[in-house]
Formats: structure tokens, C-alpha cells, sequence
């Protein structure tokens, strides 16, 4: 197959955060045809320190959350990129076993990170969840990547950092890094504001993964500061706020490519070591690598402003929560809407659907038909909050 045409590219601008048509016309030239893309020109041009890890990783990263063959994984090594983040609970632990089968023979080269959730600290302490538990499940990811070690192993998904707390947990990762079969660890997290305050008087947190786009994170850039220059890594997720370029009405530009302009402008904070933007086709990666150490420049920031404009009263700014207290009946309004992204904007449709079902029954947006809609009055940003869970109940429950 030739190159990406400039046809494609153009394409993959105006696609969804996945593209998913995309990703389809690409495949059906790819390795399932017996042809793969020719190595494209462009390649990794930055490489930068992972806090005081001593690995220097990629600016452009891949997170693995969402591809539809190995090769794709492949690809983005081939162009320079070493970092890739996954975890056990990523296409029901597919996402880890893919990698291992597309870049176990260049383990050496490149840098691995991996994701486990565990719920509470309660939970944590119930029957039978104790530091074996925690080791099973590492030493499982490990077997699915083809691998001895990971050189991250991250606690998936952390409100605050109380997990820390418990006992069997600390020692199972101890346990894990003395016997090398993690080299650093860290957390992942929707609740920056909290989190990575806790984690400057802390020493668990080697590396961070968090919410950073250019509609949210303004408010957390001085404790991303603070924490980089203790040495913790930083890494930036969801960085196309939302990605919803290909839902909104007439954003499309035949000049500048959306994404590339919103990884750019995550780069700009030089606090930010690298971002992990989901490359699920060829295209993908070509559009996203070809963004590496561009400078942020004025036709970026205007489209970035005009994306702003259209996607304000739709974008859940996850990480702000300005509306949970204003619920009384509890619901969790920011990860059903959150879910709710994952099924509509990012394609995900049955990892939406396997979250929500795993959404505490009290946490679900059942009483909202009923209900006046508190939350939307207390949400700075004008969201309809109200009908967006509904809405999102609807697509979500099985
Ligand atoms: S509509 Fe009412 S019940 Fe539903 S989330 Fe908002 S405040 Fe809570
Ligand atoms: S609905 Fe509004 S207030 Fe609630 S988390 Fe989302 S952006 Fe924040």
C-alpha cells in the first residue's frame, strides 16, 4: 500500500478521536491483505526524561486502549515511538496480550506501562484480596505482554490516594519491584486536583498519568509543576478534549489538523514529559508522530479556540466535579458521562457498556427523570447535564 495519501490525511483530520471509518479503509489495505504501509518519512523528533526515572520517552506516546490489529503497534515503533501504555483492563486485558505479541522482540527497546483497578481500600482488605491477589494479577499482565518485567506498573484510576494506605498493597509492590518485575511505580487518575497534591508527600508515585487538554487542566499547571520538579514523570491522557472534531457542526479545516494542533498544545507546558494519544490505525500514528517537537503556532491556537467555542456546553471537563456535590441522590454524573464519551465519541462501545454495568446500581443516573436537574445549575460550563445522562443511560444499559 502506498503512503497515507494527503487525501487520507485530511480525512483522518475530520475523523473521530478513533476515526473508526478510517481505521477500517486503512486496514482493509494492511497486513490482513498481505501489504503494510511503506515507513513514512516522519518519525519521533523528541525524546524527553520520564521525571527522574532515568528513560527517556518519546513526546508523542501511545496509549493502547483502543486498535484493531497488532500492526498498528508496530508502525508507531517503526516511527520512533518507545512509550506505550496499557492496561489489565483495556479491551478486557487484549490491549496488553497485543503488545506482547507485536513488540516482544524489541521488549529492550522500548518502555512499558500497565494499569490495575482496585476499588476501595475496604474492598481491597476483603476476603481473600490480599498481596498474593495484587502479585497474581501483575504477574498475569506480565504473561499477556511477553515480558519479564514492566517498567511501569500503575494503580489504574485513583479518586485520592487512600489505597496507598493499605498494608498488602504496598508490600505486594515492593515485593514485585525487589524481585524486578516492575522497575517504577505510579498512579493513573481522573481527580488531579487531589491527587497529585497528595502525591508531592508521598513516594509511591514515581510516574502520573492525568487529564491534560487545552479545556482542562488550566488549574492543575502549577501542581503539574510541582510534582515534575520533585521528579515524578508526567504523562497527559485525553488530550483531544473529547475528540469530538468529527460530531461538531462545520470543524472541519483543510489546513491544520485538530489533533496535531491539541498535541501541540500539550507540549508546550514543558512540565508535560509525554502525552499517550490513542492510535488505532496508520493514519493515527502518521498524524499524531508528525507532531513531535512542532511548536505550537497561531493557526493552532485558532482552531483550538474555535473547537472551544463549538464543544464547550458538550464537553464533560471529567477531573472538574463542580456538580457531585449538588446530586442527592449520589450519582456519579462525571464517569456516566464520562462513559458515555467512550460509546459516542471514542467508539468504544462495549468497554462503555462493560464499565457501566460495573457502576455501583446507587451510582446510576435512575432517579434523573424525576428529578429538577440540580447538577445542570451547578455546572460552570452549561452542560444539560441532565438529559446528557439520560441519554447516556439509554446508550449504556445493557
Ligand atoms: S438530574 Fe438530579 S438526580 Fe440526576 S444527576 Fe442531576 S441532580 Fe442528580
Ligand atoms: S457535568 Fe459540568 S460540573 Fe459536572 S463534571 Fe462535567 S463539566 Fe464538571
Amino acid at each position: 500500500m502506498a503512503k497515507v495519501s494527503r487525501r487520507n490525511f485530511i480525512a483522518s483530520v475530520t475523523s473521530g478521536v478513533l476515526g473508526l471509518s478510517l481505521a477500517k479503509e486503512v486496514k482493509a489495505d494492511s497486513k490482513d491483505n498481505q501489504t503494510s504501509p511503506e515507513l513514512s518519512p516522519i518519525s519521533i523528533q523528541k525524546y524527553n526524561p520520564l521525571g527522574k526515572t532515568g528513560l527517556k520517552v518519546s513526546d508523542i506516546s501511545y496509549g493502547a486502549i483502543s486498535f484493531f490489529e497488532p500492526n498498528v503497534l508496530r508502525y508507531a515503533y517503526d516511527l520512533g515511538v518507545n512509550y506505550f501504555d496499557t492496561a489489565e483492563g483495556y479491551l478486557r486485558t487484549k490491549s496488553e496480550s497485543f503488545i506482547g505479541k507485536a513488540l516482544k522482540d524489541v521488549r529492550d527497546k522500548i518502555y512499558i506501562t500497565t494499569k490495575h483497578f482496585y476499588p476501595s481500600d475496604q474492598q481491597i482488605k476483603g476476603d481473600g484480596f490480599n498481596r498474593g491477589e495484587v502479585i497474581k494479577r501483575v504477574e498475569a499482565s506480565l504473561k499477556r505482554l511477553q515480558t519479564d518485567y514492566v517498567d511501569i506498573a500503575m494503580l489504574h484510576n485513583l479518586g485520592d490516594l487512600s489505597l496507598l494506605k493499605n498494608e498488602e498493597l504496598q508490600a505486594a509492590y515492593s515485593q514485585l519491584k525487589k524481585e524486578g518485575k516492575i522497575r517504577y511505580t505510579g498512579f493513573s487518575t481522573h481527580n488531579a486536583k487531589v491527587t497529585l497534591k497528595q502525591a508531592l508527600d508521598h513516594d509511591f508515585a514515581q510516574v502520573i498519568l492525568f487529564i491534560y487538554n487545552h479545556m482542562e487542566g488550566k488549574d492543575i499547571e502549577p501542581l503539574i509543576q510541582q510534582v515534575r520538579q520533585k521528579g515524578i514523570g508526567t504523562v497527559a491522557m485525553k488530550v483531544f478534549a473529547g475528540g469530538r472534531q468529527g460530531n461538531l457542526k462545520s470543524f472541519i479545516s483543510q489546513e491544520v489538523s485538530y489533533p496535531q494542533a491539541a498535541l501541540r498544545w500539550v507540549l508546550s507546558n514543558s512540565h508535560i514529559d509525554c502525552c499517550i494519544p490513542t492510535m488505532s490505525s496508520y493514519s493515527h500514528v502518521e498524524e499524531y508522530v508528525a507532531a513531535s517537537k512542532k511548536p505550537l503556532n497561531r493557526a493552532d491556537l485558532e482552531l483550538i479556540a474555535e473547537y472551544q467555542r463549538q464543544a464547550s456546553q458538550h464537553y464533560c471537563r471529567v477531573s472538574c466535579q463542580e456538580c457531585l456535590s449538588s446530586c442527592p441522590h449520589g450519582v456519579a454524573i462525571n464517569d456516566v458521562l464520562r462513559y458515555g464519551m467512550y460509546f459516542e465519541d471514542y467508539r468504544l462501545e462495549k468497554d462503555a457498556m462493560g464499565y457501566y454495568a460495573g457502576l455501583e446500581r446507587d451510582k446510576k443516573p435512575l432517579d434523573c427523570s424525576h428529578c429538577t436537574g440540580y447538577c445542570e445549575k451547578a455546572c460552570p460550563y452549561g452542560l444539560k447535564v441532565k438529559d446528557r445522562l439520560l441519554h447516556a443511560h439509554e446508550i449504556l444499559n445493557v
